[in-house]
């Protein structure tokens, strides 16, 4: 199947490497958005001549649209545009790649649509799992994972079709900057230290949580969502060298991996090209020059981040939207330079502590806890 896409957040660092992948592969973009990013999607605009370009900030689509006046190319702006973008006619696919819950809404407007979705935007699954996947299944269109780990674990399980043949997933997490550091000096960092990701280029907002571990946490509710897996059965182990992506352990005990350099255009292009393969731009896995491999227990007790996306998951409802909510503030004010590490977790308890139990919460109450949560973590400073 020759895909033409719809690319949400094209400007951000897997928004330009699913461009470099679409190249590649020759598939054809039909809307490309972004925030703010006017030179970077005026630039992306003319070399893949979509019919649509979005700025969600006003004034900057009004730039683009002066910049853009000599080609074909529509510009729209705001909400109103990303959910153009997510649903436009000719698209059959819309990748994610927005960063935090802003991507919620255009994937539920694209499955809706009857879009099949790559998706990179994990918090989307966080906020609304349950929500998003009985849509899919509804209408019928494939969540397809971009996202390294699930990547990994998608690739394990094709040609699998019982769930009850998988004993366990292991996520593994190659633990950021920090691992193996003691509280007293994690107590210090800031975000500088905390965007020196070791293995990955990534976004700033997954790079903190890689280095707070909230980003593992997130991926096995990610994990539980799109392979109907109960939490226990999802398992996380530290693996610095980030060369087996996942690995899936089933019932007969036969261990599954998938290996890889740390090369993000791997997953996207699984993503794009599923169920067959082809060739692309990622790098090659040289087992010769590889280093060794190591596996570690995740260390709960300095990176409580982990174990309170457990405890969101665990809970349910809209719980995990206000650890969302509570996390995009907090992060955002720690990339400030405003609090230190640890009153990351100490604000997302606190959001989750406010948070209600609802048993199966609307769209409504999902936005809600997520703004209540956003909200609570900025009363705290
Ligand atoms: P990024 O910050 O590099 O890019 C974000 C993109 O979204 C940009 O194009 C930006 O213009 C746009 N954007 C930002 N805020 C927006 C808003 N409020 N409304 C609309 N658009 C907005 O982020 P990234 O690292 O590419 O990550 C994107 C998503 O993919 C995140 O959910 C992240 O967790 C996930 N992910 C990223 C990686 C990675 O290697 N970078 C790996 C796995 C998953
Ligand atoms: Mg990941």
């Amino acid at each position: 199947m020759k895909r033409r896409l719809s690319i949400l957040g094209s400007t951000g660092s897997i928004g330009r490497q699913s461009l470099e992948v679409i190249a590649a592969l020759g598939l054809s973009v039909g809307a490309l958005t972004a925030h703010n990013s006017v030179a970077l999607l005026e630039e992306q605009a003319r070399a893949f001549r979509p019919e649509l370009v979005v700025l969600t900030d006003e004034r900057a689509a009004r730039d683009l649209a002066v910049r853009l006046g000599d080609t074909p190319v529509r510009v729209a702006s705001g909400r109103e545009g990303l959910l153009e973008a997510a649903t436009l006619e000719e698209v059959d696919t819309v990748l994610t790649a927005v960063v935090g819950s802003a991507g919620l809404e255009p994937t539920l407007a694209a499955i809706r649509a009857g879009k099949d979705i790559a998706l990179a935007n994990k918090e989307t699954l966080v906020c609304a799992g349950a929500l998003v996947t009985r849509a899919a299944r509804e209408r019928g269109v494939d969540l397809l994972p971009v996202d390294s780990e699930h990547s990994a674990i998608f690739q394990c399980l094709q040609g699998r079709t019982g769930r009850e043949e998988v004993a366990r997933v292991i996520l593994t997490a190659s633990g950021g900057p920090f691992y193996g550091m003691e509280r007293k000096a994690l107590e210090r960092v800031t975000a500088q230290d905390a965007l020196k990701h070791p293995n990955w280029s990534m976004g700033a907002k997954i790079t903190v949580d890689s280095a707070t571990m909230m980003n593992k946490g997130f991926e096995v509710i990610e994990a539980m969502w799109l392979y109907g897996l109960p939490l226990e059965r999802i398992d996380v182990v530290i693996h610095r060298e980030s060369v087996v992506h996942s690995l899936v352990e089933f019932r007969d005990g036969a261990v599954l991996a998938q290996l890889g350099a740390p090369d993000m255009r791997l997953p996207i292009q699984y993503a794009l090209t599923w169920p067959e393969r082809a060739p692309g731009p990622a790098k090659k896995l040289d087992l010769l020059s590889c280093p060794d491999l190591t596996f570690l227990p995740p260390d709960g007790e300095n990176f409580p981040c982990l174990g309170l996306a457990r405890e969101a998951a665990r809970r349910g409802g809209v719980i995990p939207a206000a650890l969302n909510g509570a996390n995009e503030a907090a992060v955002a004010l720690f990339l400030e330079g405003r609090i230190g590490f640890y009153d990351i977790p100490r604000l997302c308890r606190a959001a989750m502590a406010a948070a209600p139990d609802l048993g199966e919460p609307a769209l409504a109450d999902i936005l809600a806890a997520d703004a209540q949560g956003r909200a609570v973590a900025l009363s705290a400073i």
